[in-house]
């Protein structure tokens, strides 16, 4: 099983970055999801307080009651819905969800429809699972939205689960709401579960309205919500995130996750209930702030030799066509790093169809986006 895994590459690339740099080479990250914010400070607070108050023992393995019932009503006022609290399982990030999903709704051989490019982190997932991915490949002329035709089509008996992520990492692409409806009722109908990985539901940037295919069936039969703090919050190295879900998935999905790592301490799930309940000026203001050098980065990247950038419309992420500089997605990476001191991810990292691209994560302040920018223009 552990022979088939494959992790997340960022933390290679990353690695690689750091090397060049205690040998003293200036390096400018776009590599990884890392919002170049510092978590709020009420919510910094509440965690410090609630250590004072003697928060240092085990939670509940689900999560902390008050924090789940936060959870139910931020579903409630964003998507509509209300779920039963025993609905909702709290989990170390959003990461382990993915697994913990594939594990509970595959058996080997079983296939899963997968956005390509999408996520490693989905398969990793499945490759471990001894499940089988079936690529939908997201066409940059369409976007990068995935159409509800291709996924369809690439349905079979052996399909269990769809995997959907609106807005996407690494595309930034939002689907709409229509052809979110569609996937969601087809699937409601067939009985394939759906996994809507809705981490970057807060960052949608302009007229952009998130829309959860969650709220076809409120997560009682076939769909879970995916949600997580690391991004919305600026809170990665909290590792918080939260399923929800049918009854019969979230009661196994926490007795594995219990298995492996007991609860989420309960003073990161206090900090999780200021961020829901707390003041949100300060999350409004990084949003727009992402926004500003979102559009700073597509022209800038657009203005370069053999790059095009379509605007994302959502998440923290652009996704460059390289092919007319004439490298593949490692060579143009590597060339990036090595001549211009920029880190980013190849493309083939999120699956064969990110071949020919690039990703580069916009949360760094404007002054790096311009300096990658005119070090990226000398190369090419
Ligand atoms: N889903 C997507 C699409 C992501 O981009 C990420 C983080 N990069 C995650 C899930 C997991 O995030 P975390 O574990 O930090 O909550």
């Amino acid at each position: 099983m552990a022979l088939r895994a494959r992790g997340q590459p960022m933390f290679g690339i990353l690695q690689e970055a750091q090397e060049l740099e205690r040998a003293g080479k200036k390096i400018l990250h776009f590599e990884l999801g890392d919002p170049d914010f510092n978590t709020p400070k009420n919510i910094v607070e509440r965690a410090c307080q609630s250590l004072k108050d003697g928060n240092t023992h085990y939670a509940p393995s689900m999560g902390v009651y008050e924090f789940r019932e936060s959870i139910i009503n931020a579903t409630y006022s964003s998507r509509g819905f209300l779920p039963n609290i025993d609905q909702v399982l709290v989990t170390p990030g959003g990461n382990p969800i993915i697994y913990l999903v594939i594990a509970c709704t595959t058996n080997p051989g079983d296939e899963v429809i997968v956005p390509d490019p999408g996520f490693p982190t989905y398969f990793s997932s499945i490759d471990i699972c001894g499940a089988k991915a079936v690529n939908v490949q997201l066409r940059e002329e369409n976007n990068f939205q995935l159409s509800p035709k291709d996924v369809i089509e690439a349905v079979t008996s052996k399909t269990k689960l769809i995997i959907l992520n609106s807005p996407s990492n690494p595309t930034g692409a939002c689907m709409s709401k229509d052809e979110l409806k569609e996937i969601a009722t087809f699937a409601n109908d067939r009985g394939i579960y759906l996994l809507s990985d809705e981490i970057y539901a807060r960052l949608v940037y302009g007229d952009e309205k998130f829309y959860s295919p969650c709220e076809i069936d409120h997560c009682k039969e076939n769909s879970i919500i995916l949600n997580g703090f690391s991004k919305a919050f600026a809170m990665t190295g909290w590792r918080l995130g939260v399923a929800v879900g049918p009854i019969h998935l979230i009661k196994k999905m926490n007795l594995m996750l219990n298995t492996i790592v007991s609860c989420v301490p309960p003073f990161i799930q206090d900090a999780g209930i200021e961020a829901i309940n707390g003041n949100q000026s300060v999350l409004n203001k990084m949003k727009e702030t992402y926004h500003n050098r979102m559009n700073i980065i597509v022209e800038g990247l657009n203005s370069i030799n053999g790059i095009s950038c379509v605007r994302p419309r959502g998440a923290m992420y652009v996704f460059p066509n390289i092919k007319k500089t004439g490298l593949s997605s490692n060579e143009f990476s590597k060339k990036c790093l090595k001549e211009a001191g920029v880190a980013l991810l190849p493309g083939n990292c999120f699956g064969d169809y990110g071949e020919g691209y690039a990703r580069l994560c916009f949360v760094n302040s404007q002054n790096i986006i311009k300096e990658a920018i005119m070090k990226l223009d000398q190369i090419f």
